[in-house]
């Protein structure tokens, strides 16, 4: 790692530490050259996932923002940021692992719907309502019942509409 004020390649690391929920590490280090101290940040390799949006504009799958809408869907449904955290982690990993680099936002939202079912129910109407875009009484009913008939969940795909980012 080079030294920003010399360029000496070798440095001494003073500290590691995870951060970013232990995807990346934080290291401080200090010049074997100069004693100048900087901090490097080594972060796992991962493939930019395309996301296709609603309305047809394209942008790179942003693990924050997702992160964040999803905190403000949760407010106040007792879920833990770091359930949130989690579902956040397994829907990248589940993304990474597919062989497309391509999802639409509503692959993305019904992932984040199969997973939030299995933490809160409260948690689970409330991203449904504010992300999928209700089109009829029936289909709010029909997210409902999927609660108690998980496999007829998916029953109203493709009428409910997933804007997770923006
Ligand atoms: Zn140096």
């Amino acid at each position: 790692m080079q030294c920003p004020t010399c360029q000496h390649t070798d440095s001494r690391v003073l500290e590691s530490r995870a951060a970013d929920g232990g995807r990346n590490v934080r290291r401080r280090r200090e010049c074997l050259n100069c004693d100048f101290r900087f901090t490097t940040y080594e972060r796992v390799e991962t493939v930019p996932i395309t996301v296709i949006k609603r309305l047809g504009g394209r942008e790179t799958f942003n693990r924050s923002k997702l992160l964040h809408g999803l905190f403000r869907a949760c407010e106040k449904t007792g879920v833990e940021p770091a359930q949130l955290e989690a579902v956040v982690d397994d829907i990248e990993l589940a993304l990474q692992q597919r062989n497309g680099r391509e999802v639409t936002s509503s692959e993305i939202g019904e992932l984040v719907l199969q997973q939030l079912r299995d933490i809160s129910e409260v948690a689970y109407v409330r991203f449904a309502s504010v992300y999928r875009q209700f089109q009829s009484v029936s289909d709010f009913v029909a997210t409902l019942e999927g609660l108690s008939h998980p496999n007829q969940a998916r029953s109203g795909k493709g009428k409910g509409r997933l804007a997770i980012v923006g």
